[in-house]
């Protein structure tokens, strides 16, 4: 954006509705990047805890093994933010993802809302999808960062980690499709 189509910041603005930004405010994109990877990165160890649980609780075999095998995926996933650190130059670190928090919460819930069978196993997609959606969504946002910053073996390994998760995503709604959801709509 060139800098004559950004509105420019008034005084007004800053007292009125406008955030204040924390001291530590990132300063560029870099940082930006920095602070994303954080966040993925305790979102993907949330996962680790989160996936297991609702294998246990899905009663599909087919649900069942996407949830496994995308476990295995998500463990791949952390090692290769380990290696997008590196490539910063930065030491690995976590900071809690409030959405990733609340998307798990989420699926607690459902499990709580639903007898174990078929239509908990569609609560349990649906909540899965939710949460591979804000991954797709980040490391979409992540891998162009990258891009623009010029680290390109950095991109490379986002854009790995995207893929996997953009099929996690195709293999739960053929799952729902092929398995699940007609089978919860005859349930009633
Ligand atoms: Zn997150
Ligand atoms: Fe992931
Ligand atoms: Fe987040
Ligand atoms: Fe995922």
């Amino acid at each position: 954006m060139k800098t004559e189509d950004r509105k420019e910041i008034t005084n007004k603005e800053a007292k009125a509705g406008v955030t204040k930004a924390k001291s530590n405010a990132a300063a560029g994109l870099t940082e930006l990047f920095e602070d994303g990877l954080k966040d993925i990165y305790w979102a993907e160890k949330a996962l680790i805890k989160a996936i297991p649980l609702m294998a246990k609780n899905a009663t599909s075999a087919d649900l069942i093994e996407a949830l496994n095998s995308h476990l295995t995926e998500t463990e791949d996933q952390i090692i290769r933010l380990e290696k997008v650190f590196e490539l910063i130059d930065k030491k690995a670190s976590a900071k809690k993802c409030d959405a990733m928090e609340g998307l798990i919460e989420e699926g607690k819930g459902i499990l709580e809302e639903t007898e174990l069978g078929v239509v908990r196993d569609a609560g349990i997609i649906a909540a899965s999808q939710k949460i591979e959606h804000y991954e797709i969504a980040s490391y979409g946002t992540l891998r162009q960062f990258a891009e623009t910053l010029g680290l390109e073996e950095a991109a490379a390994l986002l854009e790995e980690t995207l893929d996997e998760e953009k099929g996690a995503d195709k293999k739960l709604t053929d799952v729902a499709v092929n398995a699940v959801n007609f089978d919860a709509a005859e349930a009633e």
